[in-house]
């Protein structure tokens, strides 16, 4: 699988999220600077529109609509059943108040049908999990298990205390 380069990935919460490419350099390193700085607060707002979501869309339209992205201060909200989107439409003007309030530069809510997986898997892909994954040598890098003494995936070490061979060993013996 390829990986985005380093500065189109971004932390977000404990794995990573995929974000636009930085805009083309100008010749004016200082007006760069702030074109990426905006890019960044831009992307870092949608964490941390997600960080309060419910506060801002209060607890019932949270629990039932979620937002999936931001793009040029373009908010996109999901609902999975229509009778949520209907509310979202109807508190459309309010919700963006709010959130404009709250301090992120947003020009406009689109709300869209979404089916959310489980909702504790919020921002979790399967990128995201193997990107975690103790056994990613190239991500946590190398450590020697306590046990059979061989060199083993730091991350495993980590946490296990020991390798993935000793710790089934452990486990199934
Ligand atoms: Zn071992």
């Amino acid at each position: 699988m390829a990986l985005a380069p380093k500065n189109q990935r971004k932390r977000f919460g404990k794995g990573e999220l995929l974000q636009e490419a930085p805009l083309q350099p100008v010749s004016d390193i200082s007006s760069c600077l702030n074109k990426l700085k905006k890019s960044w607060e831009r992307n870092g707002s949608l964490a941390g529109i997600w960080e309060n979501w419910s506060e801002l869309a209060g607890s019932q339209l949270s629990k039932n609509c979620q937002p999936i992205s931001l793009r040029r201060g373009i908010l996109t909200i999901g609902a999975s059943h229509p009778q949520w989107r209907q509310a979202l439409q109807y508190n459309r003007s309010q919700l963006l108040a709010t959130i404009k309030a709250a301090g992120h530069e947003i020009r406009e809510l689109k709300i869209q049908q979404h089916h959310p997986g489980h909702k504790k898997e919020k921002g979790e892909s399967e990128k995201n999990i193997w990107d975690k994954h103790p056994s990613r040598v190239d991500i946590h890098g190398m450590a020697t298990c306590n046990i059979c003494k061989r060199p083993s995936p730091a991350g495993e070490i980590a946490l296990w205390d020991k390798c993935s061979f000793c710790r089934r060993k452990e486990l199934f013996e």
